[in-house]
């Protein structure tokens, strides 16, 4: 029979991973004699909601197999019990397991997931009705992520990552990895994988922080291309295991929902299309806010200080601008009025920013005065005249395209620049091909 697994929540902040153990639960599978019908696929979910540790990700395993569902979730159920962390506050681990097809209800979920708040009931009454079978420690917020995952089938565009763990006597150590190894693949692997490196920083991006037992995760386009791109790095510590996922990593898969300005919901990943109404500004701490509006209202929008660079495109913006804005809605508080927290910003037309001068002096070329309110401009000198003051139009320096942070201040879901060419790239192949051939 053919089986999906949803494992969520495994995470916590002292160390613990979901994809660890999906990892070990892998390897039991593969043991036990399971065939895979797909790469594990590790999905980010709603990367806004607020009580999240970390990523918001969630793993499936799809499988066929003779082993009946409620021995499967038993066996995933120990190595969470073997490996996480329940007592941490934030640590709800939830599995599900789900027999057949994935029912139509179960990808709207889904979709839900990633970009709006659901509950932990929502999923719970789902679960009933489509008879999964499912268990969810503490608070049951990961049975969430984990039917989610079942119903992301990764089926429009989707990309890999293959993770490597550290082995247990080196996690909280630094990780032992030549960075010009790293440097040397992200230039080589350039076409095939992507933030390996932030570009503005010199920042290696492929290593996590702290004590998680993640030695380092490349991402790019292909099983093969993550494969070859991760034997070319010198690694000088032992490796307890390696793992290729089919995910949602670099594809915007969260940005899809346009809103209307008082449609507007918290934590919910959104698009809003309108018009710059304020000059952006700088506030404390170098966050650069404007005011978006449309028909129905308007929001401040932000680009935080970690967004380096994109600062400063979203400083040129001028009222009247017409763009588009990508990101997460932070609620009301604190004094501060809800934002929309930008990840990405489109600009799709300029306004024609025009400034005016005096006019200069046919003779010799001093800028005239005005005679006056409402009269000529004079040159005292020359004698000559001119009726009115000179206006012209300022080059723009912000291009009407999509802006975008540094990768160092990507979410997980965020398609970078480079995955923009590809895809372009692909759709230039037909037509290149039938103008070559002969
Ligand atoms: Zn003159």
């Amino acid at each position: 029979m053919r089986l999906h697994i949803g494992i969520d929540d495994t995470d916590s902040l002292s160390g613990g991973c979901t994809t660890k153990i999906a990892a070990d639960v892998v390897l039991t599978l593969a043991r036990k004699g399971v065939t895979f019908l797909d790469y594990p696929n590790l999905i980010r979910l709603n990367p806004n909601v607020p009580w999240k540790t970390r990523g918001n990700g969630a793993v499936c395993l799809r499988i066929e197999s003779d082993i009946p569902p409620e021995t499967v979730l038993e066996l995933v159920m120990e190595e969470i019990e073997r490996s996480s962390r329940l007592s941490d506050p934030g640590t709800d681990p939830g599995v599900v397991v789900l027999e057949g097809t994935v029912p139509s209800e179960v990808v709207e979920f889904g979709e839900e997931a990633l970009t709006r708040i659901v509950t932990p009931a929502d999923a719970i009454s789902l679960i009933k009705k489509v008879n999964a079978q499912a268990i969810g420690y503490c608070s049951g917020q990961g049975i969430i992520g984990a039917l989610a995952a079942i119903g992301t089938m990764l089926d429009r565009d989707c990309t890999f990552e293959l993770i490597s763990y550290r082995s247990r006597a080196f996690i909280g150590k630094p990780r032992l990895i030549d960075e010009e190894s790293i440097f040397q693949m992200s230039k080589e692997m350039k076409e095939v994988t992507f933030n390996n490196v932030d570009p503005e920083t010199g920042r290696i991006l492929i290593t996590p922080r702290g004590p998680d037992p993640i030695l380092c995760g490349v991402r790019g386009e292909s099983a093969e291309a993550v494969r070859k791109a991760f034997q070319m790095l010198r690694i000088r510590e032992p490796i307890d295991a390696w793992i290729i996922f089919r995910t949602n990593h670099g594809t915007d898969a969260h940005l899809v929902r346009n809103v209307a300005v008082s449609e507007l919901e918290d934590n919910c990943a959104v698009i809003v299309e309108g018009t710059v109404k304020e000059k952006p500004h700088t506030i404390r701490g170098g966050h650069v806010i404007f005011l978006l509006g449309d028909q129905t209202g308007s929001v401040h929008c932000a680009a935080y200080e970690p967004t380096g660079r994109f600062r400063e495109v979203v400083k040129r913006l001028e009222p009247g601008d017409t763009v588009r804005g990508f990101g997460g809605v932070r609620p009301p508080g604190g004094g501060i009025p809800r934002t929309l927290n930008l990840e990405k910003l489109e600009v799709l037309k300029l306004v024609a920013s025009v400034t005016s001068q005096n006019p200069v002096c046919p003779k010799c070329g001093k800028r005239m005065k005005s005679a006056g309110k409402g009269q000529s401009f004079r040159c005292k000198r020359c004698q000559t005249q001119e009726p009115s003051k000179i206006h012209s139009e300022v080059w723009r320096d912000l291009q009407e395209t999509v802006h975008l942070p540094p990768p160092r201040a990507h979410r997980h879901l965020t398609k970078p620049y480079v995955r923009y060419q590809r895809q372009r790239r692909k759709s230039d192949l037909l037509p290149t091909s039938i103008w070559h051939s002969p």
